[in-house]
């Protein structure tokens, strides 16, 4: 652990992932942290929990990382998580047509050079080589487009690709996800090559990975963590924020203090005033099978043209998701289990057999709806307060609401603290020099804070 470095102390309110990745560099950054979190348990919609009635563990939502989301391996890095994550050497995504039986495993090649697309056996099945280039459109699209827009919806690439990925990327049917979006996507994935897109999931469940070995970093470096602390109100005055509000009383903030407001976007909008946050937001729907997969299945399976769209293996459960589940939303939970476990079993080749104890979660807000007048509404990590700033995944990160965007907007945050206190501290500096050393200084300053 580093010194602690006399600056303030920062307020974080919400203990999700964006929280707790600001918290995270912050306090091994030798900053005062105090944690906040509405709920009794830290994650937010990254987390796992014992369900009572199923007698196990369930994650909340299959999150799938790839190789290639950097912010999230540094994350895990830093708690000490890394090795927590499983996933097959290379880049494997297995994929079952339900219309056609037809089984195949798309394989891109290790290097950015993507020659996988002239071997038949490593590309979609009915596809051709020059069908993946025409992806390219995305990168010229007007920044309105969606993505049922600029790609050609009629080919086999389309539906068994294309679709499926950006829907469960994007968390939003094709014709209202934006196309630009899903470009960037591409480019952090497929764009740097198959050794960007090892899938990796957590061994053991989302919080064992994500949540809980941030929680014992925080906790050894002095981080203080403050459950059932809802967040009521904030005092601002046209600088500052000065009071922060909860259930449990006020918190008073001293000069130097600063906050970051890692709530989701509709509690950190009835906050802030006049803070505009995207407004629509879209559902997923998940169904937790309680029963062991057969030997030797893989870890997942995308699904396509059936209800299911990613199957995935995790100890004790056969877990389901179906991305922008608006169409099945509403559908009762019998409807949904018995056409979900249809899919398992033909997904994973279970021979028929009656349906195990299931749990359905619908979680209509599950994300921020990813169209392109949605994207336009995500506010900057800095606000017109100086000491206030913003994470969470709807925050204006350039990727989507996910596990990558929500760290990635907590990073931001964090690093928004400590540049201020680096320039706090050089203007310090430059007050205490005699004249014209300071003059020299204020010009390396500036070229340094310009280079940053
Ligand atoms: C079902 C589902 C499936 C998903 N699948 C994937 C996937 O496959 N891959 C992927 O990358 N991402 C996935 N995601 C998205 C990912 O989970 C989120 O983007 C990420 O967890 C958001 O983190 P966050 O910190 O921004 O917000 P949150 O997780 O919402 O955290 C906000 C925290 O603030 C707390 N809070 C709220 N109000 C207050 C208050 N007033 N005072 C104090 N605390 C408060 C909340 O309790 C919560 O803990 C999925 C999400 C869901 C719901």
């Amino acid at each position: 652990m580093k010194g602690r470095v006399a600056s303030g102390v920062v307020h974080i309110v919400g203990a999700g992932l964006a929280g707790l990745a600001a918290a995270v560099v912050l306090a091994s950054e030798g900053r005062e942290v105090r944690l906040y979190e509405a709920a009794g348990h830290a994650g937010g919609r990254c987390r796992s929990y014992f369900d009572a009635e199923l007698g196990c563990r369930i994650d909340n939502g299959n999150h799938l990382l790839l190789s290639g989301n950097y912010r999230a391996l540094n994350y895990l890095e830093r708690i000490g998580a890394r090795g927590t994550l499983i996933g097959p050497e290379d880049a494997v995504f297995p994929f079952f047509d339900a219309t056609t039986g037809q089984r195949w495993v798309l394989q891109p090649n290790r290097g950015r050079l993507p020659w996988w697309i002239l071997r038949q056996w490593r590309r979609v099945p009915q596809t051709r080589a020059t069908d993946y280039l025409k992806a390219l459109a995305l990168r010229r699209a007007a920044p309105g487009a969606v993505v049922g827009e600029v790609l050609d919806p009629r080919g086999a690439l389309f539906a068994r690709l294309w679709e499926p990925l950006a829907v469960a990327a994007l968390n939003a049917g094709v014709n209202q996800a934006s196309s630009r979006l899903f470009w960037r996507i591409l480019v952090e994935t497929l764009g740097r090559g198959g050794a960007a897109c090892r899938p990796l999931v957590p061994r053991t469940g989302l919080s064992e990975t994500f949540i809980d070995p941030a929680l014992e970093t925080l906790q050894r470096l002095g981080a203080a963590l403050h459950f059932s602390a809802r967040l009521r109100a904030l005092d601002l005055s046209a600088e500052r924020v000065s009071i922060l509000r909860f259930d449990g009383g006020p918190v008073e903030l001293a000069a130097e203090d600063r906050v970051i407001l890692a709530t989701p976007a509709p509690v950190t909008a009835r906050l802030v005033p006049d803070l505009v946050v995207p407004e629509r937001y879209s559902p997923i729907v998940n169904a937790h099978f309680h029963c062991a997969a057969p030997p030797h299945s893989p870890l997942f399976v995308g699904v396509i043209g059936a209800t299911a769209e990613w199957i995935f293996h995790k100890p004790q459960v056969l877990s389901v998701t179906v991305s922008a589940a608006d169409r099945i939303i509403d559908l009762s939970a019998e409807e949904l289990r018995s056409t979900l476990w249809r899919d398992t079993m033909a997904g994973y080749q279970i021979p028929a057999a009656p349906m195990p104890p299931v749990r359905i979660v619908k979680e209509r807000r599950a994300t921020f709806l990813a169209s392109p007048e949605q994207l336009l509404r995500r506010p900057r990590a800095v606000t017109r307060w100086q000491n206030l700033l913003l994470a969470g995944d709807y925050t204006e990160t350039g990727l989507p609401a996910t596990i990558e965007g929500a760290i990635c907007s907590g990073f931001t945050a964090a690093r928004c603290v400590l540049s201020h206190e680096l320039r706090r501290r050089e203007a310090m500096r430059h007050r205490a020099r005699p004249r014209a050393t300071a003059g020299v200084q204020h010009r390396r300053t500036q070229k340094a804070n310009l280079m940053r």
